[in-house]
């Protein structure tokens, strides 16, 4: 989508601290980081949030997993574990209207959340 912000970083439009990509999704950190590991994992693809998916793209989200799974085990999460946050519609506290999810590492996270 043509004003959608992670679509221009997935096309390289806006710079990113990127740590990952495929053919399917771009891997970066977060510009405001929450804990020591922050990144996001989003689709290239603009899909507006997790509730466009659907019997038809379900797939992406396997990726997605497959891909954070495998960047938390490079930078050491797996160990001690992490957080991977989706926020959907304004209530959900989502402020970038396009797929993304949140993992969050190397420090101890609280709960609930707040
Ligand atoms: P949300 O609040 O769940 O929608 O998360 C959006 C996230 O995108 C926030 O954590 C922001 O810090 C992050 N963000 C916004 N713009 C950029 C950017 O240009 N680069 C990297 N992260 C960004």
């Amino acid at each position: 989508m043509s004003d959608c912000i992670f679509c221009k970083i997935a096309n390289g439009e806006i710079p990113s601290d990127k740590i990952f990509e495929d053919d399917k999704v771009l891997v970066f950190n977060d510009i405001s980081p929450q804990s020591p590991v922050h990144f996001l994992v989003i689709p290239k693809e603009h899909i507006p949030s997790i509730k466009y998916i659907d019997e038809k793209n379900i797939d992406i989200i396997n990726h997605i997993t497959l891909v954070i799974n495998k960047i938390a085990k490079e930078k050491g999460l797996d160990d001690k574990g992490y957080r991977i946050v989706n926020n959907c519609g304004e209530f959900g506290g989502q402020t970038v209207e396009h797929l993304h999810f949140h993992v969050l590492g190397g420090r101890q996270l609280m709960w609930p959340p707040g």
